[in-house]
């Protein structure tokens, strides 16, 4: 009677996948699969058609930035749970800046000697990846990116390895926390030399005929062109990326073990270019095809590697982007940039004025400002009462919409609304600063270029795809978070929801 309930309920769960193939696209709006749905044609086009499309997916967390959209995407926990607040901030403790992953305690594998390497540690909560590994089952997971962060907060504790890319070496490494020596396959890349072909390159057109087309931007500093920066910030900072998934998944034989093997991969090159030129600039447009394609060869790959049907492919991206606000301002739209400094001035005067001269501001963010805490109790004050005139001096400042304090988010002393409930989960109070200022939308505190990092929708709203074994293909309309990834990939493997996941079970598109 027992086995019979067993069997009955077991043809109601859809065929497991051998392979995840978790894919993050770094600052990639939702708009971007609208705006060039026209132009693709391969593996966008792939999982637009076949795939399960989420059209109305939203971060949850204000602080829109990369590396907690990738700790969110396959934890599905907010900052308050997973503690990652950042890409850095100020650790009290340390009495210095850290970063979501820099580690003291680890080395880097296969660049400079002794390189201080990076780790997962600051991480508090588990991963779908860590989760299918607890249950003890023959897997491996794997994270690989250009950014250390963004291959090591998908893949999570338990992982098999992490690899990224050090631009100092120009070597793909990994750290001392996974392993003492990259392995043969990864050795192996390394040996190619590949970034030396790009040395000199120009970034033309993904249609140009010829040359004679105008690049992008060129490899040669110091020319008319727009220099690119460095190989992350071209198409073939991906092309390393995609390259180096697919000597991963060779390599260590992902999706043919007993157990799952989870293989979360983040482009990055989308983001440096976003970020120098901003959304509305073709050469976005150009790189969003771009990876079209690629995405299109990893997949072919991985189904001639793990066949057909076995992998279950989920598609993210950690955030968007705001325009550019001369671009906004030429098209009669709100914008501008804002002074860092100022706030911050306008804080220390406002505190120097009613408690007296001091170093009242610790190293940290325009945004999150840290109070000095010794210097507060060393006067004696009610930390409180600081923090309403620092809070007070801040939100004097031109266009800056809203300010919320440490205290107020303890106490739950914000406005419940979507932007309230934003900082809310974005708040982790041993890491936290004392002040959380935003904004109006638009404007940003950098000098060039563009960037994210607010509960705007700009920055929020990003594609959720999904396609594989037991994914019905079709069109979602219905709002749901991208903390819903790794809950859903946890029933769809079978395994226990991560540790802070706060998601749904995305079960209307199971088959
Ligand atoms: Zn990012």
């Amino acid at each position: 009677m027992v086995a019979t309930a067993w069997a009955a309920s077991a043809a109601f769960l859809p065929k497991k996948p051998r392979l995840v193939l978790a894919i993050v696209i770094d600052q990639f709006r939702y708009d971007y699969l609208l705006r060039f749905r026209g132009d693709y044609n391969s593996g966008l086009a792939h999982l637009l058609e076949q795939g399960a499309v989420f059209t109305d997916a939203h971060y949850l967390h204000a602080t829109t930035v990369t590396a907690v959209g990738h700790s969110t995407f396959l934890s599905g926990a907010p900052p308050s749970m997973s503690g990652i607040i950042a890409n850095e901030w100020y650790d009290r403790e340390a009495g210095a800046s850290v970063t979501s992953v820099s580690d003291p305690a680890t080395k880097l594998v296969g660049g400079i000697p002794n390189a201080p390497g990076s780790s997962p540690h600051r991480l508090l909560v588990s991963t779908v990846g860590d989760e299918v590994k607890m249950q003890g089952a023959d897997s491996k997971v794997i994270g690989i990116s250009i950014k250390d962060r963004s291959a090591i907060l998908p893949a999570g504790h338990m992982a098999d390895g992490a690899y990224w890319y050090d631009p100092d070496s120009n070597n793909w490494v990994t750290s001392t926390y996974y392993r003492t020596a990259l392995p043969d396959w990864a050795r192996k890349v390394n040996d190619e030399h590949a970034a030396r072909q790009y040395i000199g390159a120009k970034w033309l057109p993904f249609d140009a005929k010829d040359d004679s087309a105008t690049p992008f931007c060129t490899m040669v500093a110091g020319t008319d062109l727009r220099y690119c920066g460095g190989l992350e910030a071209t198409p073939w900072g991906n092309e390393m990326i995609e390259d180096f998934a697919e000597r991963a998944i060779a390599g260590e034989d992902l999706g043919h073990h007993a157990g799952v093997d989870i293989l979360a991969v983040s482009f990055s090159a989308n983001d440096y270019v976003g970020h120098a030129v901003g959304p509305d600039d073709p050469a976005v447009r150009d790189i969003s095809i771009r990876t079209d394609r690629l995405l299109g060869k990893l997949f072919d790959y991985v189904e001639q590697r793990a066949g057909a049907g076995n992998t279950l492919v989920v598609l993210t991206a950690d955030h968007g982007v705001a325009p550019v606000p001369e671009v906004n301002q030429a098209r009669h739209m709100p914008g501008g940039r804002l002074d860092a400094t100022k706030v911050a001035d306008r804080i220390t005067e406002a505190l120097t004025r009613r408690f007296g001269p001091g170093k009242w501001l610790l190293p940290g963010a325009a945004t999150m400002p840290y109070l000095n805490l010794k210097l507060v109790s060393a006067l004696k004050l009610d930390l409180g009462e600081v923090e309403r005139v620092a809070a007070a001096a801040a939100g004097s400042v031109e266009h800056i919409a809203r300010v919320y304090t440490a205290r107020d988010l303890q106490s739950g002393a914000v406005q419940q609304d979507a932007i309230g409930r934003a900082f809310t989960l974005s708040f982790y109070g041993p890491r936290s600063g004392n002040l959380f200022i935003l904004q109006e939308p638009y404007y940003l505190f950098d000098t060039t270029g563009t960037s994210h990092g607010t509960p705007y929708v700009y920055d929020t709203q990003v594609p959720v795809l999904f396609l594989g074994p037991g994914i019905k293909p079709g069109t979602y309309p219905g709002s749901i978070a991208v903390n819903d990834i790794a809950p859903t990939l946890a029933a769809l493997l079978g395994t226990a929801q991560p540790s802070g996941s706060m998601g749904r079970v995305l079960s209307e598109m199971f088959q």
